[in-house]
């Protein structure tokens, strides 16, 4: 029997990998991907929802995939099966997902980031995670009466329990010219005072 020439071998492997990829890819159906609104504690969560326009199974490291003109040489065919063989123990599956809105704002998302705390499949999966936080924010965070912010965890405190404490920073004065200028901040405890005092001093 004829051995195969390089070019038949590396035809033939490119058809398998497209056939892997493509199996991989038709695993999943998800046509949104909903993830839980990424903010900071002083305010409620909801659902962003993200349309899936494409999947792809690539790896997360950069990765050329070898082509061919006409010909392949042994070399081809050797890069070909290594692309391969790394395809097969990193790949993951990548949601290319976008907004309708007018930025038409697109993200891709891993399938290993779906983890039903950031992001689900479905509304339901992440409803537990934004209920938690909104509970924290109900008793931490939400104005209340009789209470004021705290400068730098932004919880609410009592206006008799305040820590005022004189902030140093630089800035400029109304002429323009750096210097350093000083505010009286207000502050949950000492140890808020101080980390907002260490975040002025960069
Ligand atoms: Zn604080």
């Amino acid at each position: 029997m004829k051995k195969k020439s390089n070019t038949d071998e590396f035809r033939e492997i490119e058809a398998e990998l497209d056939a892997f990829i493509k199996a991989k890819v038709e695993e999943q159906t998800a046509k949104v991907i909903y993830q839980r609104e990424f903010s900071t504690m002083e305010k409620h969560y909801s659902f962003v929802i993200w349309n899936v326009d494409k999947v792809s199974f690539t790896t997360r490291k950069y990765l050329r995939r070898p082509v061919i003109n006409k010909r392949a040489t042994a070399e081809h065919v050797r890069q070909l099966r290594e692309y391969f063989n790394v395809l097969t123990t990193e790949g993951e599956i990548i949601f290319h997902a976008s907004h309708n809105d007018k930025y038409k704002t697109s993200t891709g998302i891993w399938l290993s980031e779906i983890d039903n705390d950031h992001y689900a499949f479905d509304e339901e999966s992440l409803s537990d995670a934004i209920a938690k936080h909104n509970k924290i924010y109900d008793e931490k965070y939400a104005p209340r009466e009789g209470c004021i912010p705290c400068d730098y965890c932004k919880k609410q405190v009592p206006l008799d329990k305040v820590v005022k404490q004189k902030i140093w920073y630089r800035g400029r004065d109304s002429f323009g010219i750096a210097r350093s200028l000083t505010r009286i901040g207000n502050f949950c405890s000492g140890e808020c005072a101080m980390n907002e005092q260490c975040s002025c001093e960069g």
